[in-house]
């Protein structure tokens, strides 16, 4: 039985000579794909197995074992961009390697459309720190691991005028809970915060930053980097070049 899904290509990998494993997302998720004879025929597939290439999959589910058959694919968006501009072609590879690694079981049909519209967004961006930035913390959200900014993650009240932020914690504090892994936070970094998590495109993004000082951009950047690693667990190897770029 053949059917077809809209999937992003996160990786591919030969497998015999003949045949590729490719990996995809899929609204419902993470799936391995087997493309019999890929390699072979190598037109096929011809530049359509790159790394967030969005395509309509034909597949097919095998009458042995669970891999399902990757038939063939039909473009419906290609990104330009990393194959001109090298920072994006890393921040492409940083973010294909934190699609694949840490995609949740429960990934919905929404944060698939929500990942294709910001791979749209890139095209026309220039700052990729702040994507980057911006990125992290809607994975975050997706992957149910987001910062608690609105009241304390400890005692659940709104801290008024002093505000401390814990990483290990998940979030905001107030003055009582505060702990060893806590610090201050002042009224402007809590309130770019919070604005943050509300915002859906990277365009809003960019107008909320300006006017906010170097100084505050990178505090805000480290901030939410960490807060990725510590709560992901996990350190992607694409992130120590693609910063080295920045
Ligand atoms: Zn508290």
């Amino acid at each position: 039985m053949l059917f077809s899904l809209p999937a992003l290509v996160l990786d591919k990998v030969e497998r015999y000579e003949i045949d590729l494993l490719v990996t995809l997302l899929t609204p419902g998720g993470k799936i391995r794909t087997l493309a019999k004879g890929a390699q072979k025929s190598k037109r096929r597939f011809l530049n359509l197995l790159e790394p967030l290439t969005y395509l309509k999959v034909h597949l097919r589910k095998p009458q042995k074992g669970k891999t399902l058959i990757l038939e063939g694919a039909d473009l419906l968006y290609l990104p330009e961009s990393p194959r001109r501009e090298i920072a994006k072609f890393y921040f492409f590879s940083y973010l294909t390697e934190v699609l694949e690694f840490t995609s949740p079981e429960a990934f919905k049909r929404r944060d698939f459309e929500w990942l294709v519209e910001f791979i749209k967004e890139l095209e026309e961006i220039s700052n990729i720190k702040e994507a980057k930035t911006f990125f992290e913390l809607k994975w975050l959200q997706i992957c149910g691991l987001y910062p608690q900014v609105f009241e304390c993650v400890s005692c659940g009240r709104e801290p008024k005028k002093i505000y401390y932020f814990s990483i290990p914690s998940g979030g905001l504090m107030c003055f009582s809970c505060k702990d060893e892994t806590s610090f201050p936070l002042n009224l402007n970094q809590i309130e770019l915060l919070r604005k943050i998590v509300r915002i859906k495109k990277l365009k809003e993004g960019e107008t909320l930053m300006q006017g906010q000082s170097a100084v505050e951009r990178s505090f805000l950047a480290r901030l939410i980097e960490e807060f990725f690693l510590f709560h992901l667990d996990w350190e992607p190897r694409s992130l120590r070049i693609l910063k080295e770029g920045l």
